[in-house]
């Protein structure tokens, strides 16, 4: 392939953060931290293997992803609890915080909102980091496994397991409608406990072994009133497929917790996105 001469040199341009996160409004992490002191256990809802179920919390509530037999990802759908077209928007969160999220970051939602719906408040696999091929954990870039894909990849394949299906029924399942009407509804996830990253010769999307085990949790802070949809994904710990029924699953455990009321006295609840809507003349 013909290169032009300053080839090396456009190469060598050195690059820029796209959004510096230094003027986006910071959680008051403090008070989150001494919030989840004084929790209570509201309720849970234990998503079995391969499949998913829907949970509610309230705003100003806890609520904990925890793996309890077996290394196992799930895939998180949010949306805010009254309006479900106000939904977790991967792809700018992805832009703002960067591949893979842990706690102090904030899973954003779709626009005209753009504003926070989850403050991670603890991740008992922080200290994994950034792994040797590039690896972390709990990322913002894998979409969801589904059934389209498979087929597209198997040669018209069926398997009705993956995330997204799993997704789409029990959202189907909690509204009381059916899986045509709920299907729409479902989208890109946080991909929790999943070890993910994008190779460096091929730039291609990679899932290793997780390195979640029994008792590991993820904890949010719900700024809004939040409808969770957490799947089991049948990738299990994702360390070879994903959309069969040969790797080992295990199921994950919802908890949600309230704080007492005192330690929020100086929340701020998540204002509307400042944005006029014109969109200019
Ligand atoms: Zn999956």
């Amino acid at each position: 392939m013909i290169q032009p001469a300053d080839a090396q040199a456009r190469r060598a341009i050195k690059p820029v953060i796209c959004y510096p996160v230094e003027t986006l409004p910071a959680p008051d992490m403090p008070l989150y931290q001494a919030a989840r002191e004084s929790l209570t256990k509201q309720g849970e809802v234990l998503v079995p293997a391969r499949e998913a179920r829907c949970f509610s919390v309230p705003a100003g509530c806890f609520f904990r992803i925890s793996s309890i037999e077996g290394p196992q990802v799930g895939d998180l759908n949010l949306f805010n609890a009254h309006d479900l077209s106000e939904r977790f928007y991967s792809g700018k969160t992805r832009a703002l915080h960067g591949t893979h999220i842990t706690t102090g970051q904030r899973m954003w939602s779709s626009f005209p909102h753009l504003r926070p719906m989850a403050t991670i408040t603890h991740d008992t696999l922080g200290w994994y980091g950034i792994d040797a091929f590039g690896g972390s954990v709990h990322d913002v870039i894998g979409t969801r496994c589904d059934p389209y894909t498979h087929a597209l990849l198997s040669g018209g394949g069926q398997y009705h397991h993956c995330c997204h299906s799993n997704l789409t029924r029990s959202l189907a399942d909690h509204l009381g409608v059916s899986r045509r009407k709920a299907e729409p509804h479902v989208h890109d996830v946080l991909n929790v406990f999943m070890c993910t990253g994008f190779t460096r010769d091929t730039g291609q999307y990679f899932m290793k072994a997780s390195p979640v085990r029994p008792g590991d949790y993820l904890e949010f802070f719900a700024e809004i009133e939040l409808l969770g949809n957490l799947s089991a994904c049948p990738g299990g710990d994702c360390s070879s497929e994903h959309s069969s029924d040969t790797a080992a699953c295990y199921p994950l455990l919802v908890e949600v917790f309230a704080p007492e009321a005192a330690t929020l006295t100086h929340w701020n609840p998540p204002v509307a996105n400042q944005y006029d809507r014109t969109h200019g003349i």
